[in-house]
């Protein structure tokens, strides 16, 4: 009798983190974070739940944490506003959704995952974005609720000492999830602040569908965090989707050559990669990446720095 598989992978952002600036209490704090982002999705998955509401789920928590770089907690743009954005995507047909520039919503993932299911369309901006989930019923919040004293530091510190949007802090906190479930099936999610002092409506990968987020049955499931233009100009997630199926290379092998690639590009980040043989990956050129993953072996693990 074969066993129903099932396997996970999340994401909190890569970054310079290392074990000399992370005191032993912040690497505890980070990792029960992770650790309850990954006992969310892996709760859907083990009873047999699908990948799309798993993703969502880990997402959820992810969110409404303020120690990620997406919904409570987002970083701020120059102008002192947080605006999110997000997407979502089932690896079954392909169908998609993303969100950009959202500022009320209180959990942009459920907005993406809306745009999808309820809507023709794979992506909303904005003012009509926002006007879409109120119609769909999504929980609304003041713009207060997604504000945090440390990031409006960052924001201050960017400004006073005239950081590029790509040195300051140096962590990319966004949260993704990637999953396959016990049917077989792929599906990915992405969340973002973006970054820190972005400012003219700038857009990163996360909720650009190849870019940040992509999954596909026959391929695997990708979630990005890093440098968006670099993994937006690499076409990140589609394109280690693509190796896999049709150059045939494993998950591995796919998202190191793809990093590698952002790294010769000047980029900096790394990815999660659920593959549908239950291999769940990391790939990262940074000194650290907030990351877990859990499956139905029994498996579930955090864990922060590289070679952790
Ligand atoms: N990839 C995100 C962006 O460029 C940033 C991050 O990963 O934290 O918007």
């Amino acid at each position: 009798m074969t066993q129903k598989s099932w396997s996970l992978a999340i994401h909190g952002g890569a970054g310079t983190m290392s074990p000399d600036v992370m005191t032993d209490a912040q690497q505890r704090e980070y990792k029960a974070a992770l650790q309850a982002a990954l006992d969310a999705g892996a709760a859907v998955l083990a009873r047999g739940g699908a990948a799309l509401d798993a993703v969502e789920a880990a997402i959820v928590v992810l969110e409404d944490d303020p120690h990620f770089n997406a919904g409570r907690g987002a970083v701020f743009t120059y102008e002192g506003v947080n605006e999110l954005d997000a997407s979502i995507m089932d690896g079954r047909d392909r169908s998609a959704g993303a969100v950009t520039g959202v500022t009320h919503v209180k959990n942009p993932v459920k907005l993406a995952r809306a745009v999808m299911e309820d809507s023709p369309h794979v992506f909303l901006s904005r003012e009509g974005a926002e006007q879409f989930a109120r119609e769909q019923g999504l929980e609304i919040v003041d713009a207060a609720w997604f504000a945090t004293p440390e990031r409006r530091r960052q924001l201050e510190e960017l400004k006073a000492k005239k950081l590029s949007w790509f040195d300051v802090d140096l962590k990319y906190g966004t949260v993704g999830a990637v999953a396959v479930d016990s049917e077989g099936h792929a599906a990915a999610a992405t969340s973002t602040g973006g970054l820190t002092g972005k400012r003219w409506g700038r857009i990163g990968d996360s909720p650009v569908i190849g870019a940040g987020n992509y999954a596909d049955d026959r391929a695997c499931a990708v979630s990005a965090t890093g440098a968006g233009e670099f993994f937006i100009r690499a076409g990140v997630a589609h394109e280690i989707c693509a190796r896999m199926r049709l150059l045939g290379e494993d998950a591995q092998t796919a998202a190191d050559a793809v990093i590698a690639e952002v790294g010769k590009m000047g980029g900096d980040g790394g990815v999660i990669v659920a593959a549908p043989n239950g291999t769940t990956v990391f790939s990262f050129n940074t000194p650290g990446m907030y990351r877990g993953r859990a499956d139905s072996n029994g498996r579930s693990e955090v864990a922060i720095f590289a070679g952790e």
